[in-house]
């Protein structure tokens, strides 16, 4: 589904990603961890194309993200127009720490507004399938409510809702749950846990380790905008291959 191919990233004069090489096949979970300031939001940020990266390709069912080759080689990349960014974003759906609900709609209102306003569905038939999502990540008698009138954890299954409405083929997380306070953080990783179970093909970057080991199909460690290692969960874990994913997880553990 995605694949990154030597993905360069620099703000002013540090390189936060140096050279990244992934791929994500079809239904796999790949949890992303490592120390802050690494780069895994700007790698996440990459993939939708909320960044312009300064090297590399990255491609999500084939297509490439945000270029296009030209030139009689093909090798030289020119930026896609905002409407073809938009709709390659569509197929890719985002869920950040902060919710980013809109305050003055409903939760089933703030689920419908994509499909509506972009992929032209009636609002009948919106209204529908966010019902449906939203009993989907257990918020079926939430659905007329507001969110001030949520919890936290409550506000972030309508964001993964509201995300799913779209029919993504991919869903990056960028630490869903690091806002939220201790108790509401299983409710919404159960969400991402049945998603993962349903097939969903996933990027989560997080500091949740029993998730990343019970869930995550591939975890990829990365330290210093670069990858360390990436390995079954039940390798990485318990027996890393470099020192510095070994120091980094002691600190975490
Ligand atoms: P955390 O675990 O704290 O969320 P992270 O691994 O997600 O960290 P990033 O947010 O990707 O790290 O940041 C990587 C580096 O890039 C940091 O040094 C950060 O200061 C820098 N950086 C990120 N965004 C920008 C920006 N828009 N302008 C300048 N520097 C930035
Ligand atoms: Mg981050």
């Amino acid at each position: 589904v995605l694949s990154a191919r030597g993905v360069r990233k620099r703000f002013a004069d540090t390189e936060v990603l140096k050279g990244i090489d992934l791929e994500v096949r079809a239904g796999e979970v790949l949890c992303v961890i490592g120390p802050s300031g690494s780069g895994k939001s700007t790698l996440l940020r990459c993939f939708n194309h909320l960044e312009h990266i300064d090297a590399g390709r990255i491609r999500v069912d084939g297509e490439l993200i945000g270029y296009e080759q030209h030139g009689p080689s093909g090798r030289t990349l020119r930026e896609l127009r905002p409407r073809d960014i938009r709709r390659q974003r569509e197929r890719i759906g985002m869920v950040f720490q902060r919710f980013h609900l809109f305050p003055h709609r409903t939760a089933v209102r703030n689920v419908m507004e994509g499909p509506v306003a972009v992929k032209g569905r009636t609002r009948a038939e919106a209204e529908r399938q966010a019902r449906e999502l939203l009993d989907r990540v257990g918020l079926a008698d939430r659905a007329d409510h507001y969110p001030a009138q949520l919890s936290g954890g409550q506000q972030q299954r309508v964001a993964i809702a509201r995300a799913l409405a779209m029919e993504p083929t991919l869903m990056l997380f960028d630490e869903p749950t690091s806002a939220l306070d201790p108790e509401l953080v299983g409710e919404v990783l159960g969400v991402m846990r049945d998603l993962a179970r349903s097939g969903m093909t996933m990027i989560v970057v997080t500091h949740e380790m029993g998730f990343a080991r019970e869930v995550a199909d591939r975890v990829l460690f990365i330290d210093q905008g670069a990858v360390v290692e990436t390995g079954r969960p039940d390798e990485l874990f318990t027996d890393p291959r470099h020192d510095r994913t070994r120091a980094f997880l002691s600190t975490v553990l």
